[in-house]
């Protein structure tokens, strides 16, 4: 059999613990707050198949060619719409559409990274994001994170410590894996810290759109003066992550090398996809589409709440999210992975904590996801998860 010469960006292990826990986890019998799969119930399949119908007549020819790399320029254009609501000002020239925002994440990790480089993340973070800047080499540093997201003042510390870092990673709106909010002021620091050290930004903002309480809070790139801040988002969360498309908003001067590597890396996003998004975009109301979404989320992350408020120990700490799909659990003294394998006893499952820090694990920690279960899914699931801690705890 050939042996191949992979490149350093392979991992060397085949080992995957969260693939592990995630095939575990898709048992039927088992109810599942490990992923972070969207509502399939919210998905729009008849606007969306209206808007198909629509672009086919419309444009069938077009849709079927190759198309240009930075996207298609209606969605662009719908884009820079949506940009607005979200309080930036932008144009079709700093937008590209990409294949999912991870598509984003993996091209600019290219764009930054030498091998040996450090990203500064939250600790925890995107496990996904992780390994991506693994892959080109960099180490991660990670900073430590309390409910108003990011700690600044740790964060300038670590910048002091390292100066020559790539970028600064960050999830400010109800992070993965946490669910928690970067608070406003936390914003606009970490602005200025990212100014005085010129650092780039990464913001990634998948979830923003689902927000069920507080109120909106202004992105980082809203508080960009510099053209520093690189801004990621995605239709995954707010219309179906199937059609994987996502976008990125940065300076002309960043999007014009990033043209270059979508290039090389898929020549563009598919165009089906971005015409009949565009299409969706003009023909539905999106704003009550992402009404319902926030509705349904707003009260299965309510219900879970309040169950692992009755079924969990007194000494456990959970995130309270103001929006989208996950609950940040502590419970003190517990070995996550003995109490993954005792929940998948009682045919429930979590992610352990420990896939997502990058420095030192935080031990008793895990991430819950409501977004994909039902309400007797939740009760049920909560009330065995509640069982498992007692039974690893004693
Ligand atoms: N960023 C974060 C924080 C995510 O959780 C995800 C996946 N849910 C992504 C990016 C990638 O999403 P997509 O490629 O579907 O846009």
């Amino acid at each position: 059999m050939m042996t191949f010469k992979y490149s350093n960006s392979v991992p060397k292990s085949n080992e995957n613990a969260t693939a592990d826990i995630l095939k575990a986890a898709s048992d039927p019998k088992v109810i599942s707050f490990a992923g972070g799969l969207p509502a399939a119930e919210l998905f729009p399949v008849e606007q969306m198949k209206a808007a198909s119908d629509k672009v086919f007549d419309l444009y069938g020819q077009e849709v079927l060619q190759y198309a240009s790399t930075l996207g298609y320029l209606g969605l662009r254009k719908e884009i820079v719409k949506m940009m607005k609501e979200r309080a930036v000002e932008t144009s079709v020239d700093n937008i590209a559409v990409t294949t999912g925002s991870q598509q984003a994440i993996d091209l600019v990790a290219r764009m930054l990274i030498n091998p040996g480089d450090v990203v500064i993340t939250e600790d925890p973070t995107y496990l996904a994001a992780i390994d991506v800047f693994k892959s080109y080499g960099a180490e991660m540093v990670g900073v430590p994170m309390d409910e108003d997201g990011i700690k600044t003042d740790a964060l300038a510390e670590t910048v002091k410590k390292y100066p020559e870092a790539k970028f600064i990673y960050t999830i400010p709106n109800f992070q993965n894996p946490t669910g928690r909010t970067m608070a406003i002021e936390r914003r606009k620091e970490l602005i200025k810290i990212a100014n005085e050290a010129d650092l780039p930004v990464l913001e990634d903002d998948p979830y923003g759109a689902i927000r069920y309480a507080g109120e909106f809070l202004p992105s980082l790139k809203h508080f960009d003066t510099e053209g520093r801040v690189i801004y990621l988002s995605s239709f995954s969360k707010i219309l179906a992550p199937g059609m994987r498309l996502g976008w990125i908003v940065a300076s002309q001067d960043f999007m014009a090398k990033f043209a270059l590597l979508e290039q090389n890396a898929d020549l563009h996003a598919d165009n089906l996809a971005q015409y009949v998004v565009a299409q969706f975009l003009q023909d539905v109301d999106v704003t009550e589409h992402i009404k319902k979404i926030t509705d349904v989320y707003e009260h299965r992350a309510t219900l879970m709440l309040q169950e692992i408020d009755k079924q969990f120990p007194k000494n456990v700490h959970h995130s309270i999210p103001q929006g989208e799909i996950f609950i940040w659990v502590e419970v003190p003294g517990v070995d996550t992975k003995q109490l993954f394998d005792e929940c998948i006893k009682h045919d429930v499952a979590f992610v352990p904590g420990s896939a997502f820090f990058t420095n030192e694990e935080q031990p008793g920690t895990f991430r819950m996801n409501f977004s994909n279960m039902n309400d007797e899914q939740i009760v049920e699931g909560v009330k065995r998860m509640g069982a498992a801690i007692k039974a690893v705890q004693n």
